[in-house]
């Protein structure tokens, strides 16, 4: 990520730099060309108006010595020394006069055009004129200057008549045009005048030159090469380390004689002033190439800190870390995606929060659930081990939430669920775990000083279901069963503990308490189970299985009118076994129905032969749910009925109201063809079952048994239990039910009872369950009865 950032920042920055360096060698280019042609032009008219000058310096000079030699040719003195002809005055003559004007050479010419006298020591007399074009011209009255090569030198000639008052001769002057000439043209103009002999031969072709000694030398080679050449294409020629934009003309214009004149302009010093300026435009851009760098980089690194930050983030993001935010102050895209961002990132924490949440939470209630649980039992174990201590475990399961479940609807066992949670936060603290493992099972972890306080704690939870639960106005009580656990009192991991924590559960539903703390050893209790099921099959068709018969006795005439068929185990180890333990275990392997065929069998049989001895008795069997399910069950009643002779009325069923609930209609298909035969129905445990009336009416009921829990403890300043009794007995009869107490321990709820006008009643008081013979002798010799007639009926 890193190298890849860095490689976008370089790019960004090469991708400037190459622009700027293009636009820049383009602009200098371009300044190049315009210089070049601008220095050409300037070196080509520096080079025009040079030559113009040095023309125009000689034309006025050619006047200047024109209007002189005039002066000296109208002088009378001068007229009066050539008429006399007297050669040696003549000469002194002259060669004052032109001293006087500094002139190089005067001559006297006679008419016909030969020297008279000069004042060159007289070597030209007798000769012809030596600038003979020019003392034409003077003849015809021309122009009288003219510039010519003599004696090896460039110089200025004028011829004038002498006039008295025709011409009588001719004055020729002739000036040098030297080194100190030119030296005062190239003042003028600072250009290089050199002047040439054009058909030099052997002769030192330089006349006259501003160039220092070496150069001279070096352009007389170097123009030998060179034809003429004109101002707009000067020729350049390299001397003496210099560049110099040369020109060849003759030295006048139309003068074509065979002298040329050499003028030069030094390019370096014209293309100087164009270096400057390319110098200071390449400075400029130089600099505007650095300021573009710093630019860049700022620019670059403004786009690629955040994106490094972003993908550093990202990376965060997903290790797990989502604590951190990105500010990016900009307003600009990366802004933007960095506040896209963090909303992405709380996005993802809460998502993973409802995530993590849910699957640690049962989401009914919102307690922590089984897998929560299981850590928080870790947690305080090690913690515990750490510090010493205690840690407890009470496991709370609800006493028969199924049937609130089924009777009243999902959504009302949602409801008490939810408050149960509630209630339990409201009475543990803070630092105890409260979670709800499954179904009705709840669990609590707290930390403890010893098992007195575990018991302290898990009497507080139980106290949460004290008050009853409302839904409408509908409101109903609700039990549980508690087990308590502890480390490492019972085990040292909290799989194990929690195992422990149920089987307490467990003892304390079996043993109707309401708390239980486990026992070491009691895990045998679950192999017994196990083993118990495999045992029952063979008890059930060997000759361990026994029925009790408890009496049950008619207020009216104080008598026992029936007796109660109750299972009993004889276990060949374990010894005598309660129904309650091993009737649940029959229902979950199927092997009920096996069990109430016998003891209907053996009631059945057992009564028959009661009612041949004597004894005028009814006898009661209990169906299990399961029971209700049999659909060949009225017919194998039907039949033992038939084997045995009992009168089908002296058979009753007793059946729990929870079991009727569970599945009303189909209930309602069994015991009515069983009522069909004659068989008289009870509805076992009333008042634990939440029974809807509407359905009780529907069903082919006779009698109602108000279960024992009411009864047990009823006194006659009873409140709660009373009502229930008294509201119970009232609406059985107002439904044309008998109504039967089960329970009675005592005389006081018998006479309670009694008062209550109960018909029947059936407890301890009268008598325990007894084996049948037991029972026969019972029923023959105690004459356990009257005690009755004393309460009387009431009103
Ligand atoms: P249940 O049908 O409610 O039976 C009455 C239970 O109350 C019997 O317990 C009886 O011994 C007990 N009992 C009677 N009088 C008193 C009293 O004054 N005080 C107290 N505290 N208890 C009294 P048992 O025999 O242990 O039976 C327990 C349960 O097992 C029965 O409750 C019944 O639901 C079931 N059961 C027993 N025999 C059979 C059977 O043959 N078939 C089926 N399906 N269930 C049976
Ligand atoms: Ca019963
Ligand atoms: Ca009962």
């Amino acid at each position: 990520m890193n190298k890849k950032t860095r490689s976008f920042q370089t790019k960004l920055r090469l991708l400037m730099i190459a622009g700027l360096v293009v636009l820049q060698a383009a602009t200098l280019v371009a300044v190049h060309l315009a210089g070049r042609r601008a220095v050409q032009q300037t070196v080509s008219d520096e080079l025009r108006v040079g030559a113009r000058v040095l023309a125009r310096v000689l034309e006025s000079r050619g006047q200047q010595l024109a209007a002189t030699a005039s002066v000296l040719t109208a002088d009378f003195a001068f007229r009066e020394v050539v008429a006399s002809g007297d050669r040696p005055t003549i000469t002194s003559v002259l060669r004052n006069h032109g001293e006087r004007i500094a002139a190089d050479a005067v001559f006297l010419i006679s008419l016909d055009g030969t020297v008279d006298a000069d004042t060159l020591d007289n070597r030209f007399v007798d000769t012809p004129f030596p600038v003979r074009d020019l003392f034409a011209s003077a003849q015809s009255g021309e122009p009288t200057s003219a510039i010519s090569s003599f004696e090896h030198r460039a110089h200025q000639f004028v011829v004038v008549p002498v006039l008295a008052p025709v011409p009588i001769a001719y004055v020729g002057i002739g000036f040098a045009i030297d080194d100190k000439t030119l030296e005062e043209v190239r003042r003028l103009t600072s250009l290089h005048y050199s002047l040439l002999r054009a058909s030099a031969g052997e002769r030192e072709p330089v006349l006259a030159s501003t160039l220092a000694g070496p150069a001279r030398a070096e352009l007389a080679q170097r123009v030998r090469a060179l034809s003429p050449s004109s101002f707009a294409a000067p020729a350049t020629l390299a001397m003496d380390s210099q560049s110099y934009a040369t020109v060849i003309e003759p030295l006048l214009p139309g003068n074509e004689g065979d002298m040329q004149v050499v003028l030069q302009v030094s390019i370096d010093r014209a293309r100087r002033a164009f270096r400057r300026l390319e110098l200071q435009i390449f400075g400029l851009s130089t600099l505007a190439l650095m300021g573009s760098l710093v630019g860049v980089t700022f620019l670059a690194r403004g786009i690629s800190l955040p994106l490094q930050r972003l993908a550093e983030r990202a990376q965060g993001i997903g290790a797990g870390d989502y604590t951190a935010t990105i500010e990016i102050g900009a307003q600009d895209e990366l802004g933007q995606l960095a506040s896209a961002f963090n909303q992405m990132q709380s996005g993802i924490r809460e998502r993973e929060e409802q995530i993590r949440h849910q699957a640690t939470h049962d989401s009914l209630t919102g307690l922590p659930n089984r897998t929560l649980f299981l850590d928080r039992v870790q947690l305080a174990i090690d913690r515990a081990r750490r510090q010493g201590g205690m840690v407890g475990m009470v496991m709370m399961d609800l006493d028969r939430f199924k049937e609130i479940n089924d009777t009243l609807g999902h959504h009302f066992g949602d409801v008490v669920l939810c408050e149960i949670g509630r209630r339990l936060l409201a009475k543990v603290r803070a630092s105890d775990t409260i979670a709800r493992l499954g179904g009705d099972e709840f669990a609590v972890l707290f930390d403890t000083a010893d098992p007195p306080g575990a018991l302290e704690i898990a009497r507080r939870v139980s106290t949460i279901l004290e008050a009853p639960f409302a839904i409408g106005d509908l409101s109903i009580a609700v039990t549980a069963s508690l087990g308590i656990s502890l480390f490492p009192l019972h085990a040292d991991d909290p799989g194990t503990l929690m195992k422990r924590a149920d089987i307490a559960m467990y003892d304390a539903k079996k043993n109707n308490l309401a708390t239980s703390m486990y026992e070491s050893g009691r895990d045998d209790h679950s192999l017994r189970r196990l083993s118990i099921l495999s045992e029952l099959r063979q008890a059930i068709s060997g000759s361990q299985l026994e029925v009790h018969y408890q009496p049950k006795v008619d207020f009216t005439t104080g008598r026992a009118v029936a007796a109660e068929a109750l299972v009993r185990w004889q276990h060949p180890v374990h010894g005598p076994m309660p129904p309650g333990e091993f009737v649940p275990l029959a229902e979950q392997s199927g092997d009920i129905r096996m069990l109430t065929r016998w003891v209907l069998e053996r009631a059945v049989t057992d009564c028959a032969r009661w009612n041949r001895e004597g004894l005028d008795l009814s006898v009661a069997v209990n169906l299990s749910a399961l029971d209700l399910y049999d659909s060949q069950l009225p017919s194998v009643i039907e039949g033992l009925l038939r084997a045995s002779g009992l009168e089908p009325t002296r058979l009753l069923v007793e059946i729990t109201e929870s079991a009727v609930m569970k599945d009303a209609s189909h209930a309602g298909k069994i015991l009515g063809e069983l009522k069909d035969q004659g068989i008289v129905i009870s509805i076992d445990d009333f008042g634990t079952g939440y029974s809807s009336l509407a359905h009780l009416r529907r069903l082919p009921v006779d009698e109602l048994k108000i279960d024992r829990s009411f009864v047990i403890d009823l006194r006659e300043e009873g409140r709660e239990d009373l009502m229930i009794v008294r509201s119970t007995i009232e609406l059985g009869h107002n439904m044309g039910l008998k109504v039967i107490a089960e329970g009675v321990e005592s005389l006081e709820t018998w006479k309670v009872l009694a008062k209550l006008g109960c018909d029947l009643a059936q407890g301890y008081f009268i008598s325990r369950p007894m084996p049948s013979p037991q029972f026969e002798a019972w029923m023959r010799g105690a004459p356990w009865t009257p005690e009755s007639s004393v309460v009387g009926r009431p009103g």
